[in-house]
């Protein structure tokens, strides 16, 4: 399918959503917050991130530690970064990861769960029913 028509067929169907349940659908993901110890960042408060992300701890580490090219593991209520980073760069990821794994692409809600089928994954929402294909980006 050609993605200029892709994204016209989204914006379309995002017009039906009547408004009341577009303001519904806000969702926020918690700002990081970061304590820096021996050139080493300690995102402290990750445990109410990945709560409001729903998502596999281990999906949403694997994908982001990839984004921000380090290494970095769970500690505690903490996630441990090898190197310095700023709050706005990793808080700009997070929202890339929920924009590509966790919202709905048509309702943007975050009722949704990942499905894998062969080497495809798909979004289901719960909320409008949408299955999308996941792309990576
Ligand atoms: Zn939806």
């Amino acid at each position: 399918m050609d993605i200029n028509n892709y994204d016209e067929l989204i914006d379309k169907a995002y017009e039906k959503i009547p408004d009341n349940v577009k303001k519904l659908s806000r969702f926020e993901i918690p700002k990081v917050e970061i304590r820096i110890e021996a050139k080493n960042t300690y995102i402290t408060n990750f445990n109410k991130i990945i709560n409001t992300l729903i998502r596999d701890r281990k999906h949403f580490i694997g994908v982001f530690l990839k984004k921000v090219g380090t290494m970095g593991e769970i500690r505690g209520q903490q996630l441990f970064l090898k190197g310095i980073y700023k709050e706005q760069v990793l808080n700009r990821l997070i929202e890339q990861y929920s924009k590509t794994y966790v919202l709905c692409r048509i309702c943007n809600k975050p009722d949704t769960n990942i499905q894998r089928e062969g080497k495809k994954n798909y979004l289901k929402c719960t909320a409008c029913g949408a299955r999308e294909e996941i792309r990576e980006k």
